[in-house]
C-alpha cells in the first residue's frame, strides 16, 4: 500500500468522523421527543386510522346512527352488526347495538364512506393490547359511546326554571323597602307561613351548575403530547 492511499484513507475516514460529530452535535441540541409511555400519549394525525367508533353529535348528544345497515352490507369482512329501534315520536330508527369484530376488520373504511349519517369515523386509539384475541372480537361501540355521552351532558346541563321572583308571587322581596311600606303590607300581608314558602321556593331552586373543567377523555387519562414530525 503506497503512502498515498493510506494518507487518502485516512483523510476520508477523518472527514467521516467529523460528519458524523457534527450530526450527532445538531441532534443533542433539539429538544427532547421521547414520550414517557404509558404516562403519556401521542395525538395522532388526522389520518390515522384505528378502529371505527361511532360518533357523538354534538348538537344533541346521540349518535347518529339510524340503524339503516348500509355499513354492514359496505363491509367486506362482514364484521359489522347493527341493531336500531325507532322510539316513539321519532322519525327515524336510532341505533341500539353497534357490534365490531375488529379480528377480522382490514380498516378498509367501506364502512365509513358507505354511511349517509356520517355517524362513524376512525378512532385515534392505537392503545389497543391485550393478550386474548377475543377481547376484540366484540367492540361495543354503543357502550363506547356512552363515556362521551356522559361528559356530554355533564357540559349541557338541563336548563332549571327561573327562581320566583317577587312581581311573580305577589309576595314583598326580603329587604324591599316598598314592601314595607304600609300600603303594600295592606294589598300583600305577610304571614309567617307564606314567608317560610317563599323562602321554601326560592331554595328548592338549585343554583346552575358550573362548567366543569376537564372532562372524562381527560380526567385520569394520561397526559398528550403533540404528535411528532418523524426524521
Ligand atoms: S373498515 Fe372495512 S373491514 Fe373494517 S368494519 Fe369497516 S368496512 Fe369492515
Ligand atoms: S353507521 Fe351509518 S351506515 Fe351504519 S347503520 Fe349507522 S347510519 Fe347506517
Amino acid at each position: 500500500m503506497s503512502m498515498l492511499t493510506v494518507l487518502r484513507e485516512t483523510l476520508g475516514g477523518f472527514k467521516s468522523l467529523l460528519v458524523g460529530m457534527r450530526i450527532t452535535a445538531r441532534e443533542a441540541a433539539k429538544p427532547l421527543i421521547t414520550v414517557q409511555y404509558p404516562h403519556e400519549t401521542l395525538k395522532m394525525p388526522g389520518r390515522f386510522r384505528g378502529h371505527v367508533k361511532l360518533i357523538l353529535d354534538p348538537a344533541t348528544g346521540k349518535s347518529r346512527c339510524t340503524a339503516c345497515n348500509l355499513c354492514v352490507r359496505a363491509c367486506p369482512s362482514d364484521c359489522i352488526d347493527v341493531e336500531g329501534l325507532k322510539r316513539e315520536g321519532e322519525k327515524k330508527k336510532s341505533v341500539t347495538e353497534y357490534v365490531l369484530d375488529f379480528t377480522t376488520c382490514s380498516l378498509c373504511g367501506s364502512c365509513v364512506e358507505a354511511c349517509p349519517s356520517d355517524a362513524i369515523e376512525y378512532s385515534k386509539d392505537y392503545n389497543v393490547v391485550s393478550r386474548n384475541r377475543e377481547d376484540f372480537g366484540r367492540i361495543d361501540l354503543v357502550k363506547n359511546l356512552q363515556g362521551e355521552a356522559a361528559v356530554w351532558t355533564k357540559n349541557h346541563p338541563t336548563p332549571q326554571p327561573a327562581p320566583a321572583t317577587a312581581a311573580s308571587t305577589g309576595l314583598p322581596a326580603a329587604g324591599n323597602p316598598v314592601a314595607a311600606s304600609p300600603s303594600a303590607s295592606a294589598s300583600a300581608p305577610t304571614t309567617p307561613a307564606s314567608a317560610s314558602a317563599s323562602a321554601a321556593t326560592v331554595s328548592s331552586v338549585p343554583a346552575t351548575t358550573p362548567p366543569v373543567a376537564g372532562s372524562a377523555t381527560t380526567v385520569g387519562a394520561p397526559p398528550q403530547v403533540p404528535e411528532q414530525k418523524s426524521t
